[in-house]
């Protein structure tokens, strides 16, 4: 069977491959498949956001597609960024803008946890659909350190660590990320 992954982004499109390349003959990005759609996001949560975009790409190709919705939720912001949050600042993807307001929004915050989300939805061209949804716990610091990761890593420390995710090498990061944790129990369901 032929599994379309939803995006074209080469680390997410790794990562994926890595863990779920036992289950598929053949494992694709939308640009290896030949498939230029972009999904409007209009969903309320991750998860549905996940599903939409999976379930376009499976009705657009006749494939297994699958594809994920991810983001941060802070608690003293009531989980605000969560969906929006590679558009958190206004421009889609500028990290930069983005640290920038989530470091505004907290000045003064004494709680400043925090967690990934990373939802992922798995559908087949028959209409079955597995999802999972993973998790990564820490806080917020007060400025930005360390060039690895993307998006907010450079403020995110997680639970137990001293360094931020962006000081973590990515062998480290994706023993943990939200990403891998919904990936392992997405995995899981299919065995
Ligand atoms: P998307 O799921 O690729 O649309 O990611 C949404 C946004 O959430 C990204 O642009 C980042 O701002 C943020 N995000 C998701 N996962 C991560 C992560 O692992 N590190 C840092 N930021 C992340």
């Amino acid at each position: 069977m032929k599994l379309i992954i939803a995006s074209n982004n080469s680390h997410k499109i790794g990562e994926i491959k890595k863990i779920l390349s036992d289950k598929f003959d053949e494992i694709l990005s939308l640009r290896e498949a030949g498939i230029d759609h972009e999904t409007v996001e209009d969903g309320t949560t991750f998860m549905e956001n996940a599903l939409k975009k999976a379930r376009e790409i499976s009705e657009i190709s006749g494939e297994c597609a699958l594809a994920d919705d991810s983001g941060i939720c802070v608690d003293a912001l009531g989980g605000a960024p969560g969906i929006f949050s590679a558009r958190f600042a206004g421009e889609h993807g500028n990290d930069e803008k983005n640290n920038e307001l989530l470091l505004e929004k907290l000045r003064g915050a004494t709680d400043r946890s925090a967690h990934y989300t990373a939802a992922i939805a798995l559908v087949y061209p028959d209409g079955k659909e597995v999802t999972f949804e993973g998790y990564m716990y820490g806080k917020i610091i007060h400025a930005p350190r360390g060039t690895g990761g993307f998006g907010y890593d450079p403020l995110f420390v997680l639970d137990g660590e001293e360094r931020t995710v962006a000081e973590m090498t990515p062998e480290e990061k994706n023993a943990v990320s939200h990403r891998a944790n919904a990936l392992a129990g997405l995995l899981s369901k299919l065995s």
